[in-house]
């Protein structure tokens, strides 16, 4: 006898409601939720084959350990396998301090996972070392908007795509990477077509395919654009003086600065005609209300924090924040990496949206959790953390819900750190992660449909996860497997203490989690899972006695920064860390495809997923291939500075010349190397500490 059990999407951030359809044990179909606010019934490719996912014959079973690098794991139990797991993360603990073990985390964990961890982390170990695959993901768009508007809190909505005038979309190739809201954007525009569409992105993907104005600028080349624009904006009076006189400070030095973004310098810099800059300057600075919606494109970037700063300050010189159709939006990647800013399970954040390096930020949260003080030692960022890793300065490392040994850039470096690290877990759902045979001992962890807690959407929207079927084998729920080894280390590092980790059900967690918003910018104190299931899904801030969720921000004017204005971020343009030569001629991009997600370890064994694109290829303007004749499929070698692949090359008049694109998906397991981040690289901005994932140098040769 079936059931339906309501949950949401597991993939990316617009955080789709779905129907699972089940006996108790085992899923037998899924379907769009009618009722969830962010979907209203509509599931992508994705999403309508999640029930045909996740091969069950890959999924970790029971907890493995090995005593030694070279041995094979075996079977345990879980009471011995997380004895010793605590044994020897108190053994490192005290031999070479808090600051040598680590943690890496995901933003696909629920946020009673994230602040299980966190917890374990910041107030048990004591270190500030644990980040998150996030880090790849948002976090230049979480320092552009505490740098601007004062929080890291995405002001706008959904509903805003039906309402606005006039869409900017830049670094984002929303068709594929946030399908279903795509559909919300083409059927507001099929119901409104007075509705202009600018794209800006230097392929012409589906989504430009859409644009009634279409920028294909170079890589990189995002900072200077924006000022350009701002330079037309400015010239023309098409600038909204009173507000930036009442609501906002900085102005002065960034009209200074973009003096010298004329429309020809921007033309020549990004590969555009001035003309069609113009023509977007005006639709910008006429339009009754801007939305611009970004992802990956600016983020993922040496200078990701300058990209998502010139881009807000659109906004604030024309002031297009805070009302129906306009403000800054950014498109989250992963289900729930908002759910890892909120609980500040990264290095650069505490909980609550709170700040590390402020001492009373520090004292608020340890006074919560009852414990003396929290670590005040900056912690490391994915990439400086596997460096350390490398350099032996971390002993003992652990894992959950995360690839790095596919994900993660420059491979040669993570998979040299993960190689020579003494202690690796890695709690994970699944065997064929190209990061599994790292452990030293693998947890079998709970997956999509098999545990409950939550997640917050782009919109600031936070769902109830159901748990519909038991999971398979040992597996058990990621906050579970923290909070029972937090206890075990507890007894190791603060034994006859109360236990900092009372938590019998998910619930609990997000309570304390909740609570620990009350009064920041995120309060969302007012909620609980009761108040989730009667009233459906809620954006915050929800504070205490609050009847429902808040659906933008700022529209008072009063922004999250000391005085309460917005500020201007005035950074010049600086390009690409790399760029074209001689030796490395070409602009590699990378990016999602249409039915893929991640390094595929869900996805990759659903062969209805392959019928878009079946393989990793690499694609190149068809004049490029017939310059270096080459043909449609044949194999070449591409090479970076960092490594090289064999692969077949495709024809593909979405790239300009000089440029090529491969979709990031595809890892060690298929390639039989180390994927396609041997080629990217790991340098990053200075602000946000994301890598420039997006932009690397290479050549091709025929083999
Ligand atoms: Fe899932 Fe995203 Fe597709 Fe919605 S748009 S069904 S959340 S992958």
């Amino acid at each position: 006898m079936s059931q339906i059990t309501k949950s949401t999407c597991c993939y990316c951030g617009v955080g789709c409601g779905v129907l699972i359809e089940h006996d108790g044990t085992k899923v037998l179909n899924v379907s769009g939720d009618p009722d969830h606010p962010a979907n209203l019934g509509r599931l992508c490719s994705k999403g309508s084959t999640l029930h045909l996912t996740g091969d069950s014959s890959a999924r970790a079973l029971y907890p493995e350990l090995r005593l030694g690098k070279t041995l094979a794991r075996s079977r345990t139990d879980w009471d011995t396998a997380l004895d010793h797991a605590s044994e020897q993360f108190a053994q490192v603990i005290a031999e070479h301090g808090p600051d040598s073990v680590a943690f890496y985390l995901s933003g696909q964990l629920l946020t009673e996972d994230y602040f299980a961890f966190n917890k374990l982390v910041r107030g048990l170990v004591g270190t500030n070392n644990v980040d998150s695959n996030s880090r790849l993901c948002m976090s230049s768009a979480v320092v552009g908007y505490k740098k601007a508007l004062g929080a890291d809190a995405p002001p706008c909505s959904y509903e805003d795509i039906e309402q606005s005038d006039c869409v900017l979309i830049i670094g984002s190739n929303m068709a594929f990477a946030h399908p279903v809201l795509f559909r919300r954007l083409e059927a507001a525009k099929a119901a409104r077509p007075d509705m202009q569409l600018i794209v800006v992105d230097p392929r012409r993907t589906d989504t430009a395919e859409l644009a009634d104005i279409f920028l294909p600028i170079q890589p990189g080349t995002d900072v200077a654009l924006c000022h350009g624009l701002l330079h037309i904006l400015l010239w023309e009076g098409w600038i909204d003086r009173a507000f930036i006189e009442t609501h906002t400070e900085g102005f002065d030095a960034l009209k200074t600065l973009v003096r010298d973004y004329t429309p020809e310098l921007v033309a020549e810099i990004c590969g555009i005609k001035a003309s069609d800059l113009h023509n977007v300057a005006r639709l910008i600075g006429s339009t009754p209300s801007f939305l611009s919606l970004w992802c990956m494109g600016l983020n993922q970037s040496s200078c990701g924090t300058d990209k998502v700063g010139a881009l807000i300050n659109l906004h604030l010189a024309t002031g297009q924040i805070g009302k129906p159709g306009s403000g800054p939006f950014s498109l989250t990647g992963q289900p729930n990496a908002m759910g890892g800013r909120e609980t500040g399970t990264m290095a650069s954040i505490l909980p609550g949206h709170r700040d590390p390096k402020n001492a009373e930020h520090r004292a608020e949260v340890a006074r919560f959790w009852g414990v003396d003080s929290l670590p005040e030692n900056p912690g490391l960022t994915a990439i400086d953390l596997f460096q350390a890793i490398k350099d032996g300065k971390i002993k003992a490392l652990w894992i959950a819900c995360t690839n790095p040994a596919q994900s993660l850039p420059n491979q040669t470096l993570i998979h040299e750190a993960l190689a020579a690290c003494p202690f690796v877990v890695v709690q994970e759902a699944f065997t064929t992660s190209e990061t599994v045979p790292y452990a030293d001992l693998l947890l079998p962890a709970a997956s999509w449909s098999e545990k409950e807690g939550s997640v917050t959407n782009s919109e600031r929207r936070i769902s109830h996860v159901r748990a519909a079927v038991p999971a398979p084998g040992e597996a058990r729920p990621d906050w579970a497997i923290a909070v029972d080894f937090a206890k075990r280390l507890e007894q190791r590092l603060r034994a006859n203490q109360p236990s900092l980790f009372p938590f019998q059900h998910a619930e609990e967690i997000f309570l304390e989690h909740a609570a620990l918003t009350a009064g920041r910018d995120l309060d969302l104190s007012g909620l609980n899972y009761t108040v989730l299931d009667s009233q459906g899904p809620q954006q915050w801030p929800f504070p205490q006695g609050a009847a429902q969720g808040t659906a933008r921000l700022y529209q008072d004017r009063q922004f999250a920064t000391d005085n309460g204005k917005a500020k201007f971020m005035a950074s010049a343009y600086e390009p690409t860390v790399e760029r074209r030569d001689a030796r490395y001629e070409l602009s590699l991009m990378t990016g999602r495809l249409r039915d893929q997600w991640h390094g595929m370890t869900r996805t990759g064994t659903c062969a209805r997923l392959f019928s878009h694109t079946e393989e990793a290829v690499l694609s190149l303007n068809p004049r490029e291939l017939s310059r270096r004749n080459l043909s449609d499929g044949q194999l070449v070698s591409v090479k970076s500075r960092r490594g090289s692949l064999i692969l077949p090359v495709k024809a593909d008049d979405s790239l300009q010349m000089a440029q090529a694109f491969l979709p990031m998906h595809w890892g060690g397991r298929y390639l039989k190397a180390l994927g396609i981040n041997t080629l990217t690289l790991g340098d990053y901005d200075p602000y946000s500490q994301q890598p420039e994932l997006k932009h690397s140098a290479i050549t091709v040769k025929p083999v």
